[in-house]
């Protein structure tokens, strides 16, 4: 038996290495119930023992951790924690302490869905983001601008607004989170590429806004909803709900199911009702967050060691549960990855019923030591498929038996490989495995590539068996016989397909690049690829050498590309798609335009995330438009993106030149921009005049967290 001393000296560093994985590595070793578990009973013991008290412990700061590659930055105001309840008394209890200490029981609440992400703080000044940091330890945090600044949710430049004037400065606090769908996607596409899946959808936003290269960042689904205010010079806030009025006024997302209420009962109705429908949100919500509304009251309740005493996070029950692992099968992906997954017992779990797991790969098995006929502890998250945290090993009585990974492939017995330092085991029969081959199919027609709309799995799986597709080029030599013996293919239908499939031929070559379904050839590096090789035929030439020496283009992508080109057969694909008219000699169909910006005269200034300055006045251009290089009456606009010319702007200002940002303009030029150039390139340079941000003394300060 440990003295309580022993105990509480155990758990903190138990506490601060879970910290450690859960928030820098990303890579929890327990579960959230079993890591909270842990800081209530340190929670608990400190307050029996007050001499065990310190400032030291993560009851009282946020063991959140650096990575060390980004520059530190100390947050003006604190970025504080959320205390927890779990259940209604806990609610209540926290009611009576806020009643209490201000002494009334006149207080109105708001309640906002407590979005699994991680906390970012975004500096403006005279409307334009300066600085973006994360939470950190929430007294510094790193400066992740360069990623921020990369997603869409994020406004480079504050919106004018009738009633609310631009504040010098203003820093608005929000969460950046990925939705529950793309955050599969994007499991699915690493494990493809025989990288580590990510263990949540929170662990994957904070990975990704983690990228020394903004482009990966970028290629990433991330999002942001606002919902604080750190500290504002000029407007004086009242209100939470009044807040996220003016946010949303000046461009951000808000959450639409926020609520402000005046009777507390409200707030436990609503927090039980989205309990019961947490599944119909698009993105992972492990609670719901209950505010004190008015900011004067806000500070007289003050804060407790790390929480704001006049919030709470009234946290869901863990999506967690246990069953027994029956079995464990492969399937095999598009590159030849073999993925694991789980059967189980089927057994409920928030209101669905699972029957299979995910285990990633086999290493990972191995890791947490499964064994057949284990019971298991399995979590979900959002609408992903549940995955395993590990088994209960007291449960087991000896007839368990360890897992062996085959040594063949199931779809067509080629013996597995595993390259070097991957995790992954691979087939390698890449031309002729039928598994491989409708992967493959189905990822050549999805939307980032050929974009072929009514070709899904079942008629590729189809295809491949009745020998009609054997690679991507089979694909434009479908008819509409060939449809006549299946099951929900009438006129119309084929007849959309065949359109489709024309329309295909057109698609610009990045695209096609991408739907050869090569390792590590997606978007982003099929676009550069083309952007300076042109067309497929010249690309199959290239050397490693020559395809590293493009900014984003490392050796381990231009050595896949390389073997991918090493198979005569791969070489024949190209003139294959010719000769059925896909566009393989680049450009693809010409860049849309349109006069949706005619007669209007634009001005760019500072850095377009994912656009060099050319790029974005191309756009202009393309649409219409005409670019000009200073500002002056017959000036439309001028776009502003991250670091604009001082003059440019002051010189807007003074001519009442309204200024757009580039999220604005492509609003403008509307659904005609969908084919243009999309691929982040290195940052542009900034103008000559753009001046570093100054620290401004703080006029006002509001007391949001
Ligand atoms: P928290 O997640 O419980 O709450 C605070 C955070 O809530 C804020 O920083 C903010 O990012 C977020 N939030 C979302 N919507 C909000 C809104 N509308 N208003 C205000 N804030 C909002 O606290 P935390 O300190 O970030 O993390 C603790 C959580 O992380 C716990 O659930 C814990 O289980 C988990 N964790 C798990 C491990 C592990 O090893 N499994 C380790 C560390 C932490």
């Amino acid at each position: 038996m440990s003295t309580p001393e022993q105990r509480v000296t155990e758990l903190r560093n138990q506490i601060t290495q879970y910290s450690y994985e859960y928030y820098v590595l990303g890579n929890p070793s327990v579960s959230d119930a079993q890591f909270d578990a842990f800081v209530n009973e340190l929670r608990t013991l400190e307050q029996q023992y007050p001499d065990l008290r310190s400032p030291d412990s993560p009851t009282m700061r946020i063991v959140d951790g650096f990575d060390n590659q980004f520059e530190k930055v100390r947050h003006p105001r604190p970025m504080l924690s959320l205390a927890n309840a779990f259940d209604a008394p806990g609610v209540l209890a926290w009611r009576d302490r806020v009643y209490k200490i201000l002494e009334t029981t006149a207080v109105t609440w708001t309640a906002e869905p407590k979005i699994d992400g991680l906390a970012l703080a975004l500096t403006y000044q005279n409307g334009l983001l300066v600085r973006a940091a994360t939470r950190g330890d929430g007294e510094i945090g790193e400066d992740v601008t360069l990623n921020v600044r990369t997603i869409q949710d994020v406004p480079h430049q504050l919106r004018h607004h009738v009633e609310w004037p631009i504040p010098t400065t203003i820093e608005v606090r929000g969460e950046v989170y990925m939705r529950s769908d793309e955050f599969a996607a994007l499991n699915q596409r690493l494990v493809e590429q025989g990288d580590k899946p990510h263990a949540n959808p929170r662990n994957a936003a904070a990975g990704s806004l983690r990228q020394k290269d903004s482009r990966i960042t970028a290629s990433r689904p991330l999002r942001f909803f606002a919902y604080a205010v750190g500290y504002v010079e000029g407007i004086p806030f009242d209100s939470q709900w009044q807040t996220l009025q003016v946010l949303r006024a000046f461009g951000f997302a808000t959450n639409d199911d926020a609520r402000h209420f005046t009777e507390f009962t409200d707030l436990l109705a609503y927090a039980n009702t989205w309990m019961a429908r947490r599944d119909d949100l698009a993105y992972e919500v492990d609670g719901i967050v209950f505010k004190v509304d008015s900011i004067t009251q806000q500070d007289q309740l003050g804060v407790a060691g790390r929480d704001p005493r006049w919030a709470l996070a009234y946290k869901f029950p863990a999506r967690e549960t246990t069953s027994v692992l029956r079995a464990i099968t492969v399937a095999v992906g598009r590159t030849g990855v073999i993925t694991p997954a789980a059967e189980i017992d089927p057994v409920q779990l928030s209101g669905v019923t699972v029957r299979n797991a995910s285990l990633h790969n086999a290493d990972l098995i191995e890791k947490l030591d499964l064994r057949i006929g284990d019971t298991v502890v399995l979590k979900r998250a959002g609408d992903v498929i549940p995955y395993i945290i590990g088994p209960l090993k007291e449960k087991r009585t000896g007839v368990e038996m360890p897992w062996q990974m085959p040594t063949h492939c199931p779809a067509c017995n080629t013996p597995l490989e595993r390259a070097d330092g991957e995790v992954a085991w691979r087939c390698p029969n890449f031309g002729i495995c039928p598994a491989q081959l409708v992967r493959r199919i189905e990822y050549a027609v999805s939307r980032e590539a050929l974009d072929i709309v009514g070709l899904g799995e079942k008629q590729a799986q189809l295809f491949v068996e009745k020998g009609l597709i054997g690679d991507v080029a089979d694909i434009f030599d479908l008819q509409p016989s060939h449809f006549a013996d299946m099951d929900g293919f009438g006129e119309k239908k084929v007849a959309n397909l065949m359109q489709s499939i024309a329309d295909a031929k057109q698609q610009p070559v990045a695209r096609v690049l991408m739907s050869l379904g090569i390792r590590f050839v997606g978007t982003v590096v099929a676009q550069l690829l083309m952007n300076h090789f042109g067309s497929l035929a010249r690309l199959a030439e290239a050397s490693v050498a020559e395809m590293s020496a493009i900014d984003g283009i490392g050796p381990a992508k231009a050595q896949s590309v390389v073997d991918f080109f090493a198979h005569p057969a791969h070489r024949a694909l190209i003139d294959k798609l010719a000769t059925r008219g896909v566009n393989v000699a680049g450009g693809g169909s010409p860049a849309p335009t349109s006069q949706a910006l005619a007669n209007q005269v634009f001005v760019v200034t500072g850095t377009i995330a994912g656009y060099s300055r050319e790029e974005a006045e191309a756009m202009i251009t393309r649409h219409g438009g005409k670019v000009t290089g200073s500002v002056s009456k017959k000036s439309t606009y001028v776009v502003a993106g991250s670091d604009p010319g001082t003059s440019k702007i002051q010189k807007a200002n003074e001519l009442a030149v309204p200024i757009i940002d580039f999220a604005t303009l492509m609003t403008m030029i509307g659904d005609d921009h969908a084919g243009d150039v999309i691929v982040p390139t290195p940052a542009a340079k900034n103008d000559a005049d753009a001046q570093p941000a100054t620290d401004t003394p703080i006029i006002q300060q509001s007391s949001m967290f």
